[in-house]
């Protein structure tokens, strides 16, 4: 099987899940509890927190240990409106992930909370004047947008977003889970309030996860209960879990510095290589192929490709049956009928966005692996075309 779905998910790398192994045999002590029989649990929290700051370029008590970036998000959320209970607008990209979207949404319908999404262009960008506008000084509880997209890669002006956020005093937040793990962070100085990350989408396992916290800005926990996470994040902590979002974070890292992988490729610039190569022989081979999204400000691994004529659905099934694993965008909204609000917002039509598969690459991507998805892929849409011709080339 040759899986191009790295945004959905991705593989446990070898090293992160020896890294975790202990933790889930004989070192099972509670992290939180004083025996020594603890303190290798203990321990593994403590560089676990140096490791993740380090790929986010921030200090290691502004990492709280979460269980993924669902949970970082509504507790940033939450954190933000609970600061200002006086203020009652939010403004938010229009085209964040559910996890942001719904508890917005909630907040809006069940506390009266007025929203702000903001628009973006065809290439999926917002624009920061626009922002400018949307904020209401002394009313505005929180800024959330996201660094990187899931369907398409885009790239949001995160730093010029948060200053403008921290000159109006108001909290910052920013889904990085796409973002951490393919392109350099460095948080400190940002005036970020929180940032949201993964660790199943940089080759740690799902269920792990981390909320930066601007050491700078107040917070308000979450998840109540116990004094773990320094009473910031109640629950005993899911020591194996965090120990490999620790290990994950590191060989990111070192991958993202343009070291060797642990895969095949060698350094970050090896992933972008391999998914440029990708796009402009796909978009070369493939009548009626085209690409969504920004093609410089994107996120290295990232390609979401359109072709006239075809069902993305369909289209799937066909590279499924060739062994090659994609998808058509958010695996959260998998299944749903409805075209894909980021594709809509950015002013493709339903068809359109319909006709969209996401590729997204990883480190252990290998060229051989390329060839074979071109071959594939091309085979497929010819195929798609040839046994439904009647859905036309919709240009
Ligand atoms: N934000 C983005 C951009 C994502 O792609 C995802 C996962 O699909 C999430 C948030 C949610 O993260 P998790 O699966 O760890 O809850």
């Amino acid at each position: 099987m040759i899986y191009l779905d790295n945004n959905a998910t991705t593989r446990v790398d070898p090293m992160v899940l020896e890294t975790m192994l202990p933790f889930l045999q004989g070192e099972y002590g509670n992290a939180s509890s004083g025996s020594t029989f603890a303190k290798p649990a203990k321990k593994a929290l403590a560089k676990a927190r140096v490791q993740v700051a380090a790929l986010l370029g921030c200090q290691p008590e502004e990492i709280l240990f979460t269980s993924g970036g669902t949970e970082s998000l509504n507790t940033a959320l939450f954190s933000a409106t609970q600061l200002h209970t006086d203020r009652r607008h939010l403004v938010i990209g229009s085209t964040e992930h559910s996890a942001v979207l719904k508890p917005v949404a909630w907040l809006e319908k069940r506390q009266g909370y007025e929203v702000t999404r903001l628009p973006v262009d065809s290439l999926g960008r917002v624009d920061l004047d626009e922002l400018a506008t949307a904020i209401r000084p002394g009313r505005t509880a929180a800024i959330a947008l996201m660094w990187a997209n899931n369907e398409t890669g885009v790239i949001s002006p995160v730093p010029e977003a948060a200053a403008l956020a921290e000159a109006h005093g108001i909290p910052f937040i920013t889904d990085a889970v796409q973002a951490a793990g393919k392109i350099l962070l460095s948080l400190e100085g940002l005036g970020i309030h929180s940032l949201a990350i993964s660790g199943h989408k940089f080759h740690a396992p799902k269920g792990i996860g981390a909320l930066y916290v601007n050491r700078h800005f107040p917070f308000k926990p979450w998840m109540l209960g116990g004094a773990q996470e320094n009473n910031r994040r109640a629950g005993t902590e899911n020591t194996a879990g965090i120990a490999g979002l620790g290990a994950a974070a590191e060989l990111a890292l070192h991958h993202l510095r343009g070291h060797a992988g642990s895969g095949e490729g060698s350094g970050a610039e090896s992933v972008r290589q391999l998914r440029d190569r990708f796009e402009t022989e796909a978009l070369r081979r493939i009548p009626g192929a085209h690409l969504n999204g920004d093609p410089v400000r994107r996120i290295p691994n990232t390609s979401s490709l359109r072709f006239d004529g075809v069902q993305a659905e369909g289209l799937i099934l066909l590279l499924d049956q060739r062994g090659i694993c994609v998808s058509a965008g958010s695996a959260c909204t998998a299944g749903s009928l409805d075209p894909s609000p980021v594709l809509t917002a950015m002013g493709l039509d339903a068809v359109a966005a319909r006709s969209t598969v996401r590729f997204s690459f990883s480190r252990l991507t290998t060229a051989d692996e390329v060839d074979q998805v071109l071959d594939g892929l091309e085979k497929s849409v010819v195929k798609f075309r040839s046994l439904f011709p009647a859905e036309g080339l919709n240009g």
